[in-house]
């Protein structure tokens, strides 16, 4: 088997990252796009080993559980891999996900269904595209993958409404005030890439220009121009970022409209957004996911909790309401610092905020802790933190996880001491292979 040859294969099932897995021979093929049961010519891409890469060339036996993907740059965004899927089928995907996790660590568990988002579109609520020029037309969207080339895409399915509106806003004043993006060739323009971030009870939208200078010839006129057709845009900052890396935020900011930060409102407490605070991107289902953790909690006023890994305090804080005393751990300083002003802004008294490694921190907390909370990043929690909350012994553990992989790695090192009552998985990204999953643990005895 080589480069361009085209085989018939058929897809026996799909791996975790949503690609079709296919046997030929004695080979494993792998081709994206391609579901379950199908039959298809696929041109081979790549061979490495055993396992071979390629493309759908064309479909000849399709499956009952293909939809129409509904997006116009799909096939080479690569933010969404499974639209081709209907919805139904991408949720039974995911729970099956987060069951093959355990499995592999060999813990058998009842995986609860995903919860699922009513209307899995326009869901998010922040939002980055990058702005360039092609033929001598503004465009923007995300870079292709591997290359500086945007897709341009006006109307992202998965992008709040009003943002894609916001979006062609600017597009349309920067053509009327000949304004152009920043050009790597020439040199011209000043704009790179713009974040914008939208609070779903308040309505109020974040403008961020990413500029590779502080020179921006235009920007008041157009600020001016998009708080006219947009008025619930609430601030507007320029961000200047000169390095040509992947991270599209850089150090400096000049705020030129507004206060420089908006709010949102998650399970009845105000959350201050500024254009470097992490917050989830879809709020919709990240109430429903606080409140999955709550109920799993089932706090009562005594007790005491420990928010590990906890950003600017969304969790600690709405848990606080149903507790005595949160402390809420995080790395970096300026979460901890949005999370003790969010703790103000909502007179919240008895949540506690430290900026420290949440390993070092569990090695020398000293009180008994009644409710443990995790949400750690991707790579899940560290060896050494496991084995402080063994020794703390918290009566309950909720671990909440975007990657089920390394949560059923660290739940594996909590089983001598802990049952697993319930893995419940929510969906946060509906359309891409990713899910978080809350999981309540009980200390044996
Ligand atoms: N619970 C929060 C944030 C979860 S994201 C929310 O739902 O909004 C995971 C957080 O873990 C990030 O804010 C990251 O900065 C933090 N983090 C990463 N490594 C850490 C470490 N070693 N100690 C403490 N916090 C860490």
């Amino acid at each position: 088997m080589k480069k361009n040859e085209i085989i018939e294969v058929t897809c026996e099932y799909l791996g975790t990252d949503g690609k079709g897995l296919c046997k030929y021979n004695k080979c494993t093929v792998f081709v994206p796009f391609l579901l379950k049961g199908e039959r298809a010519k696929v041109i081979i891409t790549d061979v490495k080993g055993s396992n071979i890469y390629a493309n759908i060339k064309e479909i000849l036996e399709k499956s009952e559980n293909r939809c129409s993907e509904r997006c116009s740059s799909y096939y080479r965004c690569g933010s969404c891999n499974l639209r081709h899927l209907s919805y139904d089928e991408e949720l039974k995907f995911k729970q099956n996900n987060v069951y093959l996790a355990y499995k592999n660590e060999g813990i058998k568990v009842k995986v609860e269904p995903v919860v699922k988002m009513d209307d899995p579109s326009n869901y998010r609520y922040k939002v980055i595209a990058s702005f360039g020029l092609k033929k001598n037309e503004i465009v923007y969207g995300l870079y292709e993958e591997g290359t500086h080339n945007i897709i341009g895409n006006n109307d992202c399915p998965i992008q709040s409404h009003e943002l894609n509106e916001v979006l062609k806003s600017i597009k349309k004043i920067m053509i009327k005030l000949h304004m152009v993006p920043f050009n790597e060739y020439n040199n011209r323009g000043s704009l790179r890439h713009i974040l914008l971030r939208m609070g779903r009870k308040t309505n109020e939208i974040m403008v961020v220009f990413v500029t590779v200078s502080e020179m921006f010839h235009g920007r008041n006129e157009l600020v001016k121009e998009l708080i006219k057709i947009h008025p619930n845009i609430k601030t507007v900052v320029q961000n200047i970022n000169p390095r040509r890396t992947s991270v599209v935020l850089g150090d400096k900011e000049r705020v030129l409209y507004g206060d420089g930060y908006i709010f949102d409102d998650l399970l009845g407490i105000k959350f201050k957004i500024s254009p470097k605070s992490f917050f989830q991107v879809n709020p919709i289902q990240t109430e429903i996911l606080y409140q999955e953790a709550l109920n799993c909690a089932e706090l009562s006023k005594n007790d005491i909790v420990l928010d590990a890994y906890c950003g600017t305090g969304t969790i600690s804080l709405a848990v606080s309401k149903k507790a005595k005393m949160v402390y809420g751990v995080e790395i970096v300083k300026d979460a901890i610092s949005d999370a003790i002003s969010n703790a103000k802004e909502n007179n919240i008294r008895n949540a506690f905020f430290k900026c420290d490694d949440a390993k070092k921190y569990m090695q020398t907390f000293n009180k008994k802790i009644d409710c443990l909370i995790v949400d750690p990043p991707r790579k899940g929690c560290d060896k050494e933190f496991i084995n402080a909350v063994l020794k703390l012994e918290p009566k309950k553990i909720v671990y909440v996880s975007c990657d089920p992989f390394t949560q059923a790695r660290d739940v594996k090192l909590l089983m001598g001491k802990y049952n697993v009552r319930l893995v419940k998985p929510v969906d946060m990204f509906p359309r891409t292979v990713h899910v978080e999953t809350v999981v309540l643990l009980e200390k044996k005895g």
